[in-house]
């Protein structure tokens, strides 16, 4: 046994952060990554001159410690700080997005653009005088937007991103993911058209570093090595045994070997459900089921090159029409020009679904053929497509499905009935936090497994019902 050091699985920004803590506080630590390179969701990968990121990632926090910590990683001054811009495209129009109400008065044809206006009214109304049910994903937005807006934005996307009817998922993150108007901004910039107050719930500048966002993971692993880590790739946690004292992490290689590690602390920051069914002695048959019921969103990318320029100044557009197989693309040059060359351009095309699901199974060329038809369609491709390259992300989103919060709550209590091993991470908390939240989490787990923090605090984190962004 390995009294000493803790392991750490997965080296996403969580598991990197909490290394580097550990390093900081003269702990070692060997980090445990399936994958060949760090960073998770927040990594990215080089080919052919130009650099792409898992979706678009901008970093923002209204933590200044957060932000600090980010820009110690750069002190050369490495980085950008883009004003973010994003759009929806819709009936073959662009919205700006968090919505615009003058921008969808522009948009809309007049009986649709009343309807909309008279929903929203409405619906502004009956929450301010009334107490009306929200039990799901549905309710929280028509209370908040009115029907049409419902019918037109919010309900088509958000059932392609999750792949369920909004009836059925639950209303507990749309608090933290959607952006609010206030009906008294909405009338002042209706009335003052000139004026270019933003609304204060979401921050408009981010972080980005110049060579692409996983430079921020590969950043934070140099120094988390520095500081003692021990960083290893190609090692897939496939158990953990508790043992006296401790815990036997088993791991398959990048040969198929299967071998053990052991440490008395284990942070982890892989999916919940899979550590839960990696767990023995076993967790109860009640706690495995619900660690079932936890899913987890998918998503393909495609990712197209070409000669030319960017189709628009967005960072991101969505799309939320069923005629699309996605349901967003980006344009990484706009968020750093390193990360295409000179002359070219590239489009990143999300399509989310289920692992092993038709979309996860289709032939990469198939993949690309159909984002590149959708993209001409859009109007945001002209160019001939020079090189296509296919990534995949199997735990990109917590499905948030009504009954959820039981299972997480069973789930999690099963995992902290363990002494030193504390799982964290937005895949260790079910939470569909940020890169800021990443952080966090790793650094107060690190602080757990040092004795200075209740565990039960360090998980609390990205809990605050507050606009994330
Ligand atoms: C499309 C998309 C866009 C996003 N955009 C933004 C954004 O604009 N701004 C923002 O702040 N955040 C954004 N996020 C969220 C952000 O990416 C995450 O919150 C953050 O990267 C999570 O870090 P993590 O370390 O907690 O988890 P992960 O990055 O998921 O890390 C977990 C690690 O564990 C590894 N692992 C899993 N199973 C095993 C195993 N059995 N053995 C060994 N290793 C294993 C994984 O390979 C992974 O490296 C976005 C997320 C997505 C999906």
């Amino acid at each position: 046994m390995n009294r000493d050091r803790v392991i750490i699985l997965g080296a996403g920004l969580c598991g990197l952060a909490a290394a580097d803590e550990l390093g900081a506080a003269g702990a070692s630590s060997l980090v445990l990554e399936s994958e060949q390179s760090v960073g998770g969701l927040a990594g990215g990968f080089q080919r052919g001159g130009y650099t792409f990121d898992y979706g678009p990632h901008r970093f923002h926090t209204p933590d200044p410690v957060t932000r600090d910590y980010f820009l110690g990683l750069f002190p050369d001054g490495a980085f950008l700080t883009p004003r973010r811009k994003s759009e929806i495209q819709l009936v073959g129009k662009r919205f700006a997005y968090p919505l615009e109400f003058r921008d969808v008065i522009r948009n809309l044809d007049l009986v649709d653009n009343a309807r909309a206006f008279i929903d929203y009214l409405e619906a502004f109304a009956r929450l301010r005088f009334s107490n009306p049910p929200e039990e799901s994903f549905e309710d929280w937005v028509v209370n908040r937007f009115g029907r049409t807006l419902f019918d037109l934005y919010f309900g088509p996307y958000t059932e392609k991103l999750w792949g369920l009817p909004t009836s059925r998922i639950s209303p507990d993150w749309a608090s933290q993911r959607i952006s609010l108007v206030n009906l008294f901004d909405v009338l002042k910039r209706l009335i003052l058209p000139g004026r270019k107050d933003e609304p204060r719930t979401y921050a408009r500048e981010f972080l980005y570093p110049a060579a692409g966002i996983a430079e921020l993971p590969r950043r934070l692993a140099a120094r988390a090595a520095e500081r003692g880590a021990e960083i290893r790739t190609g090692a897939l946690v496939v158990a953990l045994r508790r043992t006296t004292g401790g815990f036997s992490v088993r791991l398959r290689g990048a040969d198929n070997r299967e071998y053990e590690e052991t440490a008395a602390r284990v942070i982890s920051t892989i999916p919940l459900p899979e550590l839960l069914h990696g767990l023995e002695p076993r967790p109860a048959g009640p706690v495995l089921t619900a660690a079932k019921g936890l899913r987890l969103r998918a998503l393909v990318f495609s990712h197209l090159t070409y000669r030319g320029a960017t189709p628009s100044d967005n960072h991101w557009i969505y799309f939320p029409e069923a005629g699309y197989t996605f349901n967003r693309i980006s344009e990484p040059a706009n968020f750093a020009p390193e990360l295409a060359p000179v002359g070219a351009a590239a489009l990143t095309v999300e399509i989310s679904c289920d692992v092993d699901d038709a979309h996860w199974n289709r032939p990469a060329a198939e993949v690309h053929r159909s984002a590149e038809a959708g993209l001409r369609r859009a109007g945001l491709l002209r160019e001939a497509v020079e090189t296509a390259y296919l990534s995949r992300q199997p735990a990109a989103y917590p499905v948030y499905d009504l009954g959820y919060a039981e299972r997480y709550a069973a789930c999690l209590a099963a995992a902290n009935r363990h002494e030193n091993l504390i799982t964290t991470g937005r895949q260790g908390l079910f939470r569909y936090g940020n890169m800021d939240h990443a952080l966090i989490m790793g650094r107060k787990a690190a602080l757990v497994a040092l004795g200075r923090q209740e565990r039960e605090t360090a998980q609390a984190v990205g809990t605050e019902n507050e606009y994330f962004g």
